[in-house]
């Protein structure tokens, strides 16, 4: 087998599980990160099953639950408390569960993994990566560092830089466009008032809707448990929201003519954060792309498919891609032969691609349903859902595609085929059969 020189650029979440990942198999990993450390900002995040089956094949699911909460699934209200959506992952598969983390603690979680590693990967940090040049026989990654430049060749480059990567091949990209609405959160002491296990969501109409997430806890105050609020609003409204008291009275006001019970915890619990400067903004984008690699350039994460988080994948798909990347390198780096780029990228694509169309498109359908002003989109959903939620069947393939696992219309990934660790040149089996 031969050893690769790996460059990945960014070192969130696609980054750091495939840095892992690939280390694992003896790759020596470059990884290239703009910021001095990794404070990660941000509201907590939902892992499905297939970003934890990932997890169990990195090694990293005991640590993660933890300090983790575990899900059993969504339920989303309209005004007056009529469940519209009730899906929970036991429709999947009964052994299917979520975790709500904090996106610090899915960061502290990854990053101690990659720390493991200290023969196969330097860490770059504080070097922000500006260009790639290829040629026939390497990469190189041209970027600065304090203010100095620098040059770097290697064998593959990963671009794991997040949703607004200025590096994708520009002639990849089929679409790369902000979503007109974004989200207020803000974290908060865990939720008291409602089940503690359960993301719950709440809609009125298609420009109303809020949600609050399990959210675990922060590693250095594990006996802490949190919750994440969501206020969804057009983009252009997100910075004047709650700017006054007056305001603050009219939002919750708003909010207890449709929840009264959750308008009443609100009430109990803003006045005591400083809400000026804790509800902090989030916007989106959607990004579609023609190929996820070609030559020596890859991608992964958010760089390579950005979408609205409203079918919460956006992580799930990122560990889904670290692991889809690691597989095809193994495979391909296995065979006597020169390294095979092209049967790397075609054995990426056959792991992803189907997956990721299924998502991009699924998300982009459903999220006006749930984010626009339009008059119908509301009566549409609540109506279409309502009918849907009767079906048995229906209730099934909602409860797969919110696992995350679904790979088109009708076709699914195993967990165990995921979650199964690999057999790495010795014959020793690593595997954990829970999920057999
Ligand atoms: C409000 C909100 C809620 C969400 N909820 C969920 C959820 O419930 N479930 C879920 O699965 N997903 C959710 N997501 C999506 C999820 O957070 C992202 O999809 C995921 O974190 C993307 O990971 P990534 O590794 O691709 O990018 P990132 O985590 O963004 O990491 C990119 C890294 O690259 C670095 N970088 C950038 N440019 C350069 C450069 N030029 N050189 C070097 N380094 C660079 C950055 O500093 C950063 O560390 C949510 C997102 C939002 C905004």
């Amino acid at each position: 087998m031969k050893n690769l020189n790996i460059a990945i650029i960014g070192a969130g979440t696609a980054g750091l599980a495939a840095a892992s990942l690939l280390a694992a198999q003896g790759h020596h990993i470059h990884l290239y990160e703009k910021v001095s450390e990794l404070e990660p900002v941000g509201a907590g995040l939902l892992l499905q099953p297939a970003g934890l089956a990932v997890f169990e094949h990195l090694g990293v699911l005991e640590h993660a639950l933890t300090l983790g909460t575990m899900v059993s699934g969504l339920e989303g209200q309209l005004s007056g408390g009529d469940l519209l959506i009730n899906s929970h992952y036991k429709q999947a598969d009964p052994r299917f569960y979520g975790l709500g983390i904090h996106r610090a603690t899915l960061c502290h979680v990854l990053e101690s993994k990659a720390r493991e590693y200290t023969n196969h990967i330097e860490w770059h940090m504080q070097h922000e990566i500006a260009e790639l040049e290829q040629r026939d026989d390497s990469v190189s990654l041209i970027g600065t560092t304090q203010g100095y430049s620098f040059t770097h060749r290697c064998d593959l480059v990963l671009i794991a830089n997040g949703a607004r990567s200025q590096l994708r091949p520009q002639t990849w990209v089929k679409l790369n466009k902000p979503y007109p609405w974004g989200a207020k959160w803000i974290i908060v002491p865990e939720c008291e008032v409602l089940n503690p296990q359960i993301l719950h969501q709440f809609y009125h109409r298609s420009n109303i809707m809020m949600g609050v997430m399990p959210t675990g806890a922060v590693p250095n105050q594990p006996e802490q448990r949190l919750s994440s609020i969501f206020w969804s609003l057009p983009s252009n409204q997100l910075e004047s929201f709650l700017q006054t008291p007056k305001q603050q009275q009219q939002w919750l006001h708003d909010v207890s003519k449709h929840w009264p019970k959750v308008a009443e915890w609100l009430e109990h619990l803003i006045p005591h954060a400083d809400h000026q400067q804790a509800w902090l903004s989030a916007n989106y984008r959607d990004v579609v792309l023609s190929k996820l690699g070609e030559g020596r350039i890859g991608l992964m994460g958010d760089a390579a498919h950005a979408m609205s988080p409203q079918l919460g994948q956006g992580a799930n798909m990122a560990l889904l891609d670290a692991w889809a990347i690691s597989q095809a390198v193994m495979q391909i780096s296995q065979s006597n032969q020169e390294f095979n780029h092209e049967a790397l990228w075609q054995r990426y694509h056959e792991l992803r691609l189907s997956s990721v169309r299924f998502y991009q498109f699924f998300s982009r359908l459903l999220t006006p349903f749930y984010q626009s002003n339009h008059a119908w989109t509301g009566p549409l959903r609540d109506l279409s859902f309502r009918a849907m939620y009767q079906l048995p069947f229906f209730r099934k393939e909602m409860a797969i595609t919110i696992s995350g696992l679904k790979t088109g219309a009708f076709g699914q990934m195993n967990y165990a085929d995921i979650a199964r660790r690999p057999i790495i040149q010795t014959n020793e089996l690593l595997v954990d059969l829970k999920f057999d």
